[in-house]
């Protein structure tokens, strides 16, 4: 599970969101190998030379957060409505198989005294689904941190997504989707509010 390090904090206050890196890749190059050897595939067929390789590469892609620059503004013209990024969409792993699990995220929030850059909101999602994720989890880091960060009057995170490890295996429920969600402050507690937000994201409520 990937963590955010205060490591150091940029000239709004916020954290500098640091990157994952340090994998070993020549270890994770004879793991994959040592694992397909294991099923008794045979690895020496022309196509599947370099597999270990290529399936090593792509869990160092899918595992390494890239770390950002939180730049926020402040909100000068005491804007007090919802911000709203919908349909952000990502790709995580699921931490029971190592399957993608992917759709989108709606990632909203009422503006206290400061604004985040509206491209961070993608970037915060992108963030936390490059580790080995439960899409509950997913869905309350994004929340807890824009209400952490920004210290907003509200926050509303809903992710709706489709998980391989049910519709490739197991019970194979194709087409079926799961939907989570976090909500903190106003979104939580004002229904106006919440119904505004489930609205905008062309959500039934
Ligand atoms: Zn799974």
């Amino acid at each position: 599970m990937s963590t955010i390090q205060p490591l150091g904090s940029n000239s709004n206050g916020i954290s500098v969101v640091e990157g994952g890196g340090g994998v070993d890749r020549p270890k994770a190059r004879a793991a994959v190998r040592d694992l397909f050897e294991a099923l008794r595939v045979d690895l020496s067929a022309p196509d599947l030379l370099d597999t270990p390789q290529r399936v090593a590469a792509m869990y160092e892609e899918l595992l390494t957060p890239k770390g950002f620059n939180p730049t926020t503004f402040p909100n000068d013209d005491g804007y007090d409505e919802l911000v709203l990024s919908k349909d952000i969409p990502f790709t995580s792993l699921c931490a029971h198989h190592a399957l993608p699990f992917s759709g989108v995220a709606h990632v909203g929030y009422l503006p206290g005294k400061r604004i985040l850059g509206l491209s961070k909101l993608a970037r915060i999602v992108h963030y936390f689904s490059r580790s080995l994720q439960v899409q509950e989890r997913l869905t309350k880091q994004i929340a807890d941190w824009l209400e952490t960060e920004l210290t907003p009057r509200g926050v509303g995170v809903v992710i709706d997504a489709e998980h391989l490890c049910m519709t490739i295996r197991g019970v194979q429920a194709a087409g079926s989707r799961t939907v989570t969600s976090t909500m903190y402050g106003l979104l939580r507690e004002r229904d106006a509010t919440r119904q505004e937000f489930l609205s905008l994201i062309g959500a039934r409520s």
